[in-house]
Order: C-alpha cells, then structure tokens, then sequence
C-alpha cells in the first residue's frame, strides 16, 4: 500500500518523531499551524478514526493519551486535538492521524 504515514512508521520517509508507544507514533507535522503542532498515528493502518476505533479501541484511545503526553511534556495544560475525517472535512492523508496543536489561542468555531 502506497501510503505516507506507512512509510513514516516504518522509517522509510524520515520525520521528527517526538514520542512512541507500543501501538502509536507521534511527529512534528511538516506544514505546522501552532507552535506545537504533531500529528499522532496508529503504527497499524486505518483509513480513519472511526474505523481505528471499532478496529482497534486500545490503539485508539492511546492516540489520546499519546497526545496528551506530548502535550504535558511541550508544557501545555490547554491544547486542542482534531481529527480531519473525509476530504471534505479537510483530511489529505488516508491513514489516521489525530492532530495536536497547541502554544496559541484557538477559535471557535473552527474554520
Ligand atoms: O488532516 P489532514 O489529512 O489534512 O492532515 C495531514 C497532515 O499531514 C497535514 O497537516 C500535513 O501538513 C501533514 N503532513 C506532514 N508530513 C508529510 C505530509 C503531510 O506532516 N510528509
């Protein structure tokens, strides 16, 4: 399967990685939209977080906690996580990401 964030996990396309879990891998995100923006994915393939979370609940909920983790360590207690689900909805990379951003004041609603 031709897919980036495959690639990232498998250490075949080189990213910043700042945190890793026995199912999730957490890394800078390249275009980053906060101060502290890291894109946090399961190291298994799902198209997207509903699927990650009827086909992996544990891997799913360490998404969570994983973000909060790198949250707590950047040295933020507010941080907003997002995930784009459907082209749509903003989502350009079909392997599940949740975004973490953080070190700015957030609007709502969101654009
Ligand atoms: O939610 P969406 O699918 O749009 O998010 C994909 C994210 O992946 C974007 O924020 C983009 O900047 C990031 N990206 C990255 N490294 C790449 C390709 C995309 O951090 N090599």
């Amino acid at each position: 399967m031709d897919c980036l964030f495959c690639k990232i996990v498998a250490g075949e396309i080189p990213a910043e990685i700042v945190h890793t879990t026995e199912r999730t891998v957490a890394f800078r995100d390249l275009n980053a939209q906060a101060p502290t923006h890291v894109l946090i994915v399961p190291k298994d393939h799902y198209a997207n977080a509903a699927e990650l979370a009827a086909g992996d609940p544990v891997a799913s909920a360490e998404l969570v906690t994983t973000a909060a983790a790198v949250a707590t360590a950047e040295g933020y207690d507010d941080y907003r996580l997002v995930f784009n689900t459907g082209a749509g909805a903003g989502q350009s990379v079909f392997h599940t990401h949740l975004h973490l951003l953080a070190g700015r004041p957030f609007g709502w609603p969101p654009g």
